[in-house]
């Protein structure tokens, strides 16, 4: 059989990835290096390096900041209190939280200030979780995956809304929504989807080529929630083997024993050109023949951070102006 590879679309930066490197590449350039940015901006080694290469500092802590800098906030969001550290150290913030996670953290300071329950689906220790838990701790617990509703306790079963990590399966997400809404039928739903479009869209992409695949390869880096996403997608949509690749070196020739057709797509971190060294990688191990899949077109862009519009040098620098 011929040797094919079909490309999945949409795959790889979504909007508010973009939006996070830019801010981080706008900071570098108004103020010139060292800009600092708490934890990684977005889950890739590559963009992680690329930035670390311009000038940018990554940190664990704003404690690591030397008072009176810049610090950049990452895609995935920070608790109020992150907020308030910084600014007791005189710290100048940009936050490069993505539009659609400050929409989830809105949400949930609405129903804690309506006493609600809010059960958080999404899977714990991740970043963006502890950032929206912590605008609420009070009224919110995590719920990690179906397996986890018969922890949830709460005070009044009328009163019980659900949230959920940007970054999740929308299949597995149903079936944890199916068996809160049997423990609790009054349930109530978010307005509007929390899982957003990106992800939607790239699992609904790599559903369409896992299907006819013998080997999914998603380009993205093993931290990233939302690749290590895509591979489960792709097994459950019936590729025989799925793996998660940093880059083409990383490709184990193995994988590709018995292998005809290969689904190739990334995640919603991962700049495009190491989906082209991996094409160009297969095109030379006999994988030629690509085929673009395209399940959604995509035209979201958002603003960048509002702090990138002032001089948060002469702040840190007079900060009582
Ligand atoms: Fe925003 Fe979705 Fe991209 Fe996360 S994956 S940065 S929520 S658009």
């Amino acid at each position: 059989m011929t040797r094919r590879v079909l490309l999945a679309s949409p795959r790889g930066c979504c909007a508010g990835v973009d939006r996070a490197i830019a801010a981080v590449e706008e900071a570098l350039e108004q103020y010139g290096p060292p800009v600092y940015v708490r934890r990684e901006i977005v889950h890739n080694k590559y963009v992680v390096q690329t930035l670390q290469n311009k000038g940018a500092i990554f940190v664990d802590e704003t404690d690591k900041v030397p008072e009176g800098n810049i610090v950049i906030f990452s895609a995935h969001g920070v608790a109020p209190t992150v907020h308030e550290q910084a600014a007791q150290r005189g710290l100048a913030t940009i936050d490069a939280t993505c539009p659609l996670v400050t929409k989830v953290h809105k949400e949930a300071v609405r129903y804690a200030q309506q006493d609600y329950d809010i059960l958080l689906i999404g899977h714990k220790g991740h970043e963006e979780v502890i950032g929206t838990s912590g605008e609420a701790p009070q009224h919110i617990q995590l719920v990690d995956g179906p397996d986890d509703v018969h922890n949830v306790r709460v005070r009044d079963p009328e009163k019980v809304v659900w949230l959920s990590q940007t970054t999740l399966s929308v299949d597995e997400t149903m079936e944890t929504v199916r068996a809160l809404k049997d423990r609790y039928p009054h349930l109530l739903s978010p307005p509007s989807d929390d899982i957003c479009y990106a992800t939607q869209n790239r699992q609904q992409a790599v559903k369409q080529i896992g299907a006819e695949a013998d080997l999914v390869l998603v380009v993205g880096s093993r931290n990233s929630s939302n690749c290590r996403r895509l591979v489960e997608v792709a097994l459950a949509a019936g590729a025989r083997d799925a793996r998660l690749t940093d880059c083409a070196e990383d490709i184990d020739d193995a994988w590709l024993k018995d292998v005809t057709t290969i689904g190739v797509t990334s995640g919603a971190s991962v700049p495009d050109i190491l989906v082209q060294d991996v094409l160009t990688w297969l095109a030379q191990h006999g994988w030629e023949d690509v085929e673009t899949v395209t399940a959604a077109t995509e035209s979201i862009a958002f603003s960048p951070p509002k702090e990138l519009r002032q001089n948060l040098r002469a702040k840190t620098e007079h900060p009582d102006e």
